[in-house]
């Protein structure tokens, strides 16, 4: 059994991201590095919700509508402040048209 606490609001941000990049946010570097800024900054605007029984994990973390304005909020700072020079470089490279022979 794994008695470690969990921060119910750590899974809930990772979930409201992942849905975000599925829903075409495509505006959004999905790269690892920007990811996890965009985690760390929304869980930052939360407070954490630790748990360490799994019948705890339903009612823990903060309401859902409070977890998105977080993550929308943390977008945005990465959006305009992307914690990496290659950024620009490394979204051209992968929207380039692949070599045509
Ligand atoms: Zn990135």
């Amino acid at each position: 059994m794994d008695f470690r606490p969990k921060n119910a609001n750590y899974e809930r941000v990772t979930a409201v991201i992942d849905r975000f990049l599925k829903e075409g946010h495509s505006d959004v570097c999905s790269c690892p590095r920007c990811i996890n800024d965009i985690t760390a900054i929304a869980l930052n605007y939360l407070p954490p919700h630790y748990y360490v029984d799994k019948e705890e994990k339903l009612k823990a973390g903060s309401p859902w509508l409070m977890v998105e304005t977080a993550v929308v909020e943390a977008i945005g700072r990465v959006a305009e402040n992307p914690n990496h020079s290659h950024h620009l470089k490394s979204t051209r490279l992968n929207d380039s048209p692949g070599l045509a022979t």
